[in-house]
């Protein structure tokens, strides 16, 4: 289902409001509504899901989620004076958009889901992009809350999220999002699309839940991986010392080679390792 839109310009809105954009606050807006409406259509049919958006700034993703079918949007944003430009489109879509003023990495998101999935589809602010995702692949229990994530990121956070093991961008992110996400880079957007623009382009990228993610504890896994990545071009041996204990024999146990490097381990491997970690900890 598609709609017209029966609201002002965005560029009137942001004039009308005085949305000068804040750097502190990571906002970029996109005003191309043949942009947002191709982000908002990536994530495919919207009318029996509840969309959460984080920071919808001005409204023109929000918009073009409503357009695109969105039945039920619950929008998070920080900056109290783009709320007040939000309650507009909430009162030309009636019942259909939530505003929740305040920081999305507090808001309990699956308090405001109505008894729906729950789809993730942002422009998300960089400083805060990174913590975001590994709060919604941390996220307990599994399968969670979450149906996609549909996301845009700086194009080198995307790449990173979508490594294979030994390419140069492997790393943490990669090692968690393969561990319990399937994730793509659906197409790239240009500086230029953004107000005012960033120094790099940017990646809308797609996740989607692994069904049965190898079992293994999140936290543990974040702990190894920290430590193998840390030193990335150290052997296991070396860089997993941080994690105490006897490391030869974590190493042993997860089926690694002392000598192999962290860019080298495929996830199922730091699986492993996270597992070795839990059992030396229980058998204390
Ligand atoms: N969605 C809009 C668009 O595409 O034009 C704006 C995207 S802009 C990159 C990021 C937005 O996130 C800004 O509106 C900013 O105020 C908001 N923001 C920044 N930090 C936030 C946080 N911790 N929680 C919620 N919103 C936040």
């Amino acid at each position: 289902m598609t709609e017209t839109d029966p609201l002002p310009p965005l560029r009137e809105v942001i004039r009308a409001h005085g949305l000068s954009a804040r750097k502190s606050l990571g906002q970029n807006f996109l005003l191309d509504l043949n942009l947002t409406r191709r982000i908002a259509r990536s994530a495919g049919d919207l009318s029996d899901v509840t969309v959460v958006e984080v920071g919808p700034g001005p409204g023109g993703l929000t918009r073009a989620l409503l357009m695109e079918g969105a039945t039920k949007v619950v929008a998070i944003e920080r900056d109290r004076r783009c709320i007040e430009a939000l309650e507009e489109v909430a009162a030309a879509y009636p019942g259909r958009l939530e505003l929740i003023e305040g920081d999305a990495l507090a808001v309990d998101m699956t308090a405001h889901l109505d008894g729906r999935p729950g789809v993730v589809v942002a422009n998300l602010p960089y400083n805060v992009g990174t913590a975001l995702l590994v709060g919604w692949l941390e996220s307990e229990p599994w399968p969670p809350w979450w149906q996609s994530l549909t996301l845009m990121f700086q194009r080198e956070v995307a790449e990173r999220l979508v490594a294979a093991p030994s390419t140069s961008a492997y790393g943490r992110l990669g090692v968690l999002t393969g561990w319990r996400a399937e994730a793509r880079i659906l197409f790239d957007v240009t500086p230029k699309a953004f107000t005012p623009p960033p120094k790099v382009w940017s990646s809308v990228v797609q996740l989607t839940p692994r069904a049965e993610p190898l079992a293994c504890d999140g936290k543990t896994l974040s702990r190894v991986t920290a430590a193998a990545f840390g030193q990335r071009r150290k052997m296991l041996r070396q860089s997993l010392k941080s994690l105490g204990g006897d490391t030869a024999a974590l190493i042993a146990a997860a089926g690694l080679e002392p000598t192999e490097r962290a860019e080298n381990v495929s996830v199922e491997g730091f699986v492993a390792l996270a597992r070795a970690v839990t059992a030396a900890t229980n058998t204390k």
